[in-house]
């Protein structure tokens, strides 16, 4: 199967009242880790690149070929977007240009007004080519590629005029963060998120970002108010340390060929494949394909 813009399987997955899991990727093993874990799942997904990760992958045009090139040998029957996850703006019309067929353009950290009519410029890029755009109010919390946030609640009216650029998803704060939850941390804002979905209508899915780390009973319900799209993202680097770790102070890496990088990496490819699993599962959307 071809690329797909989001917009339809998420449009699909707020009308069905389940999420679909943006997982970022970092290399070889982790685009083929969240390919397999899909297929496997029955379930659409989008894989996603930071632009750090994409730079430290060789660039947009590798990600894109190298993605398209998965999905063909790999035989992916699953809708899979590859999509740019907190793009600027000349990123964003980047990945358009090489064949990513969704973005999100992160205007957060611009005055309103430019946001907005940044927004509106990376739509019309973005539909000529088929492409889906998923834009930010506000900022989330945390820290993603050095930019930081202060973990606010996204602005009703902000998101209204958002949701009128003609953008497919809207990002907004509801409480969530990026990396790790502090442990004082109060948990997701229903009744904020609530009035989100109500003001911009059945038709905008929303996305969490920061998913990595939320109980599952906030992202359900989470889901259940509106979140079609769950980015997780510190998770899979979490579990592919830990796999790599233990085969690692298992000595396994000194035994025989064991210090093979094919078998070096195969724990934590592996884990990775399971936990995109088990967020499927989470997020409601295996056989969802
Ligand atoms: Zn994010």
């Amino acid at each position: 199967m071809a690329l797909v813009s989001a917009k339809d399987f998420l449009i699909a997955a707020r009308k069905g009242g389940y999420g679909v899991g943006g997982f970022n990727t970092n290399n070889l093993e982790w685009t083929k880790a969240i390919l397999k874990g899909a297929e496997e799942s029955q379930a659409p997904v989008l894989i996603q690149t930071s632009m750090g990760a994409a730079k430290y992958m060789g660039g947009y045009k590798v990600c894109y070929d190298l993605v398209k090139d998965l999905i063909d040998s790999m035989d992916i029957t699953v809708p899979i977007a590859l999509h740019l996850d907190h793009g600027e703006y000349e990123d964003a019309l980047k990945c358009i240009e090489v064949g990513y067929s969704s973005v999100m353009f992160d205007g957060s950290a611009l005055p309103f007004d430019d946001n907005i009519k940044k927004a509106k410029e990376i739509v019309a890029a973005a539909h000529a080519k088929g492409a889906s755009v998923e834009c930010e109010v506000g900022s989330i919390g945390g820290e993603e590629d050095g930019v930081i946030g202060r973990g606010e609640l996204a602005d009703i009216n902000e998101c209204v005029e958002m949701a009128k650029t003609g953008i497919d998803f809207l990002a907004c704060g509801i409480g969530n963060i990026h990396g790790i939850y502090p442990a004082n941390w109060e948990g997701l804002d229903f009744e904020h998120l609530k009035a989100i979905a109500k003001a911009v209508g059945p038709d905008m899915p929303l996305v969490l970002h920061g998913g990595s780390g939320i109980p599952l009973d906030q992202v359900q319900k989470a889901i259940s108010l509106g979140v079609s799209k769950i980015n997780v993202n510190t998770e899979c680097q979490q579990v592919f340390a830990a796999a790599t770790r233990k085969y690692i102070e298992e000595g396994k890496d000194l035994e025989g060929k064991g210090f093979d990088p094919r078998k070096l990496l195969a724990p934590g490819t592996q884990a990775v494949t399971d936990l995109v699993k088990a967020r499927i599962e989470w997020f409601g959307s295996q056989y969802k394909a």
